[in-house]
């Protein structure tokens, strides 16, 4: 069975981020050499019904249709991640030990898992996750999944609309990145970012 460092539960705006981030330092630093990512989406993000006016570096009037296939190609230049159209029914287990089951029957294992799952539905089997109503939408019966920090336990983390943050595309972003941050800080003990300047390309 394939495993994967980090196994990312949903591909919208925070599945994509944090998968971006953890995969731009593949070639520079020892620690993330060999790393391996796997994201697998439904693909049902609340971004296909969006027009884009108030995303930074997005053009304005950009359908969030275009976006997530911008940023889904954004993937393809890193070898570290593998996107997967599925959908996962069942996962369980803890830090470095986690398995996930999808619908068509493919299973895999991970250190850690993310769920950036939005905040329509948690009805993956398995997790032991607390699941409360979304406090930050007007629309009724949206949940969130109980965290602090981004972080559920040890190995377990949330971002995006899952994690209860306000529906704004650029906030998504901003929590997917940072649970990858965290992450990274977990492998070195110290903080980590890839930042690539003019002068090297
Ligand atoms: C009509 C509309 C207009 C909007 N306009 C704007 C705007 O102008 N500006 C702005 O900043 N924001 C806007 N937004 C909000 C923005 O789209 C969201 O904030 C953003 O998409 C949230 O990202 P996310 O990754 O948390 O969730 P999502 O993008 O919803 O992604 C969640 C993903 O997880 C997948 N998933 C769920 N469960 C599973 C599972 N079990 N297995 C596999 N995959 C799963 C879903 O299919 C989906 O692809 C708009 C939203 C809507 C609905």
């Amino acid at each position: 069975m394939a495993k994967y460092d980090v196994l990312i539960i949903g591909g919208g705006v925070a599945g994509i981020t944090c998968a971006l981030t953890l995969s731009s330092v593949e070639n520079k630093f020892p620690w993330a050499k060999d790393r391996k990512y796997l994201i697998i989406d439904e693909n049902n993000s609340d971004l296909l019904q969006a027009k884009l006016y108030n995303v930074p570096g997005v053009r304005q009037g950009a359908l969030g249709e275009e976006v997530i296939r911008d940023m889904r190609k954004q993937l393809d230049m890193f070898k570290s991640i593998e996107i997967l159209d599925d959908i996962v029914v069942r996962a369980e287990g803890s830090l470095n030990n986690f398995s996930v089951t999808t619908k068509s029957g493919k299973s895999f294992l991970a250190d850690r898992l993310v769920l950036a799952t939005g905040m329509h539905k948690f009805d993956i089997e398995g997790l032991n996750v607390e699941v409360l109503p979304h406090d930050k939408v007007m629309k009724p019966k949206k949940i969130k999944i109980k965290n602090k920090d981004l972080k559920v336990r040890e190995g377990l983390y949330v971002a995006g609309l899952a994690a209860g943050s306000k529906t704004m595309f650029a906030i998504a972003a901003g929590d997917g990145a940072k649970v990858a941050c965290d992450i990274f800080e977990e492998w070195t003990g110290k903080f980590a970012v890839a930042h690539d300047s003019v002068s090297k390309n």
